[in-house]
């Protein structure tokens, strides 16, 4: 995007999420859920499509303008994000890296337009920071009808399994399934890519869950018994390709830099709340801000928030490139949601026992701030990459 569209796209992202939605994050919190009008002022933004290729309809956003509309973005409750994130993020990236040009052609400018919310599901109950351990499995079945063309075609395949917590499920239009379909190949080689319709029998998806925060985002399990999917559901349309955990490896690269640019927003929102508080709040007389324990603090907040800025940038920048698309996002992941947490804690501190009541936004965002240490790879699964990779055979003993 040229460089005075995308300045007027932060722009009008800012004030939408400084004038219409921060005034509402109290209500979305208590109530669980997102104001239709909001998702309506998003899909009109471009916001489902902001990472989506413009010939898709989408913005066409490089990483690193990613990056910068994420620290807007995320100087709100993260559920505004979660509402467009699996669009733009790794379903949508699940068709733009490994799709067929008439999967991309048919699915891409609906996902961009927000008429349809995709899903991905990957996680299961017993196979989360190790998916190459997943149990669903998808196998082939011409189900015994007399069509010709089932050979011809292959036959559809036949899903069976479950998933947990996937993010928007109860509000899916479409879910990028993973699954089984080589159960003979390594682990990471047997496993495929399917597009399936909500809605179609046999698919189910559980209440939501109830979570500790990002309220208004909701997750749920969603259930697979004998779903029915026509060969062309499966991503990249070729049979024996098995590329679904590459390409579901791919496309949390992505993420991980998503997620830590949201992050930055949010530590930057901490250090304003916290920075406020302390101008105004008054212990013995004097503000708190006069407090050279309290200026500690805010200083290590914004050293925090610096520090995490700087590191997004440069592994966009790294990403956008090609040179470092997989160290770069896993330092960045690790550094950011451990940096927004502790800005969390230290703001909840700053504003004393206020900080520990409901309705203070600094209570609501120490536990939307939580979650950025699990998703998208847990900390130690950062971990786990960043030292793998910098130790090569080595980290196999
Ligand atoms: C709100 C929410 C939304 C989500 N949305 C989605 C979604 O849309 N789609 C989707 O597919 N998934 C989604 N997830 C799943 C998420 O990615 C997983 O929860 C996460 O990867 C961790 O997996 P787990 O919960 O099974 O924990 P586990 O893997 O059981 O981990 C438990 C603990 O063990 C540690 N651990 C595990 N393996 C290792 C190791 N090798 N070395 C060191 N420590 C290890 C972990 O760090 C953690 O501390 C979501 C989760 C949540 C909570």
């Amino acid at each position: 995007m040229d460089a005075a569209d995308f300045s007027t796209v932060l722009s009008e992202v800012r004030r939408f999420v400084r004038e219409r939605v921060v005034p509402l994050e109290a209500e979305i919190d208590e109530k669980d859920e997102m104001p239709a009008d909001i998702r309506e002022a998003a899909k009109k933004m471009g916001l489902y499509g902001f990472a989506l290729p413009e010939e898709y309809g989408g913005l066409g956003l490089s990483m690193y303008e990613e990056a910068q509309l994420m620290f807007e973005l995320g100087y709100t409750t993260p559920s505004l994000r979660s509402m467009f994130g699996t669009n733009n993020g790794i379903a949508g990236h699940v068709l733009m890296v490994g799709g067929t040009e008439e999967q991309k052609a048919h699915w891409l400018p609906r996902i961009a337009s927000g008429d349809v919310l995709a899903s991905f599901a990957l996680t299961e109950p017993e196979a989360g920071s190790d998916p190459s351990t997943l149990t669903t499995r998808a196998h082939r079945d011409d189900g015994g009808t007399s069509r010709s063309s089932a050979a011809e075609s292959g036959g559809d395949w036949v899903i069976n399994g479950a998933k947990r917590y996937i993010t928007n499920a109860p509000l899916a239009d479409v879910f990028m399934v993973f699954a089984r379909t080589d159960p003979d190949a390594p682990r990471t080689r047997g496993i495929s890519t399917f597009l399936v319709p909500a809605g179609t029998p046999g698919l189910t998806v559980a209440p939501k869950d109830h979570k500790m925060g990002q309220l208004g985002a909701w997750t749920a399990d969603v259930y697979f018994d004998d779903v029915r999917v026509p060969a062309d559901a499966l991503v990249g349309g070729e049979e024996g390709l098995n590329r679904g955990f590459a390409t579901a490896m791919g496309c949390l690269a992505h993420g991980r830099v998503h997620i830590s640019a949201l992050c930055v927003g949010m530590a930057e929102r901490l250090v304003d709340e916290s920075v406020e508080y302390a101008r105004t709040r008054k212990q013995s007389g004097k503000l708190i801000g006069s407090f050279q324990l309290i200026q500690g603090l805010i200083a290590d907040s914004m050293t925090d928030y610096y520090a995490g800025r700087a590191t997004v940038l440069e592994a966009a920048r790294g990403f956008d490139s090609g040179e470092d698309t997989k160290i770069g996002p896993s330092c960045t992941k690790y550094f950011a949601s451990e940096m927004v947490w502790r800005v969390a804690d230290r703001a909840v501190q700053i504003h004393g026992g206020a900080g520990y009541m409901r309705g203070v936004a600094v209570e609501r965002f120490y536990r939307d701030a939580r979650l950025f240490r699990i998703y998208e790879g847990t900390s130690q699964i950062q971990q786990v990459i960043i030292a793998k990779a910098l130790l090569g055979e080595a980290a196999r003993g």
